[in-house]
């Protein structure tokens, strides 16, 4: 996995919309790098990264979507990292409850019980094109605007087979939802178009939501896909 015996990738499904987390690393180098740290993910983190005996780097986000940076904040504290984020999803960082609507002030108080506290100062900002190395990995981030307008995903060309780390751009069978606020139908077919379709078959794709599945497979099964080439 991941080009070496010592590199490791672990999925979690969490919360109440069953977001997935990852942690990448590496064993021999001790570093590791966590995506989408959403709901139930803080102690869950600190536990593998223990178990695995491995240090955290970073934190690399997809979007700005709550399911995937509910234990951001807490996490970045806890383990004194940067977050990475495309700054165009800064607004959903600054204020989670706006990927709602029009929901009234403290609503993640009433509603979901977060007492939400953003550090911008642990912030990075993500650009497209920009090569990351997370844990001895080389990390490749494309801007696929769409779902969000910050929506990224991350690629990682130098292992055998490559891996894409989705978001909720693309999953087994389907594609992100565009009708949030700020989403553009029009936006996430261009970025499926530029990222994803170019892409190898045997690309591993690990999305936000669901199973793993390839980018062959995906262009061959999923309808969303399909109606773009
Ligand atoms: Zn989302
Ligand atoms: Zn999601």
């Amino acid at each position: 996995m991941l080009g070496s015996q010592e590199r490791f990738l672990e999925m979690y499904e969490l919360g109440m919309w069953q977001a997935n987390c990852y942690i990448l690393g590496d064993r021999t180098l001790q570093r590791a790098v966590v995506v989408d740290p959403g709901q139930d993910a803080f102690q869950m983190v600190l536990e593998r990264l223990a178990a695995n005996d491995v240090t955290c780097e970073a934190i690399l986000l997809t979007h700005g979507h709550l399911d995937h940076v509910w234990s951001t904040p807490q996490l970045a504290e806890k383990l004194d990292v940067p977050v990475f984020l495309h700054p165009a999803d800064r607004w959903l960082w600054d204020d989670p409850a706006k990927a709602f609507g029009n929901f009234p002030p403290g609503v993640l108080e009433t509603q979901f019980g977060l007492t939400w506290h953003p550090t911008g100062d642990r912030l990075q900002d993500l650009r497209d094109g920009m090569r990351l190395t997370c844990a001895g990995m080389k990390v490749e981030v494309r801007h696929t605007p769409g779902h969000t307008p910050g929506s990224s995903v991350f690629l990682m060309r130098d292992g055998d087979p490559p891996v894409l780390l989705s978001g909720d751009l693309v999953f087994a069978g389907s594609v992100g939802r565009t009708d949030f606020p700020r989403g553009s139908f029009e936006e996430q077919n261009d970025s499926l178009r530029r990222v994803v379709l170019p892409l190898d078959d045997e690309t591993r794709v690990y999305s936000g939501h669901g199973p793993e599945t390839t980018v062959g497979v995906e262009r061959r099964t999923n309808p969303f896909l399909r109606a773009l080439i």
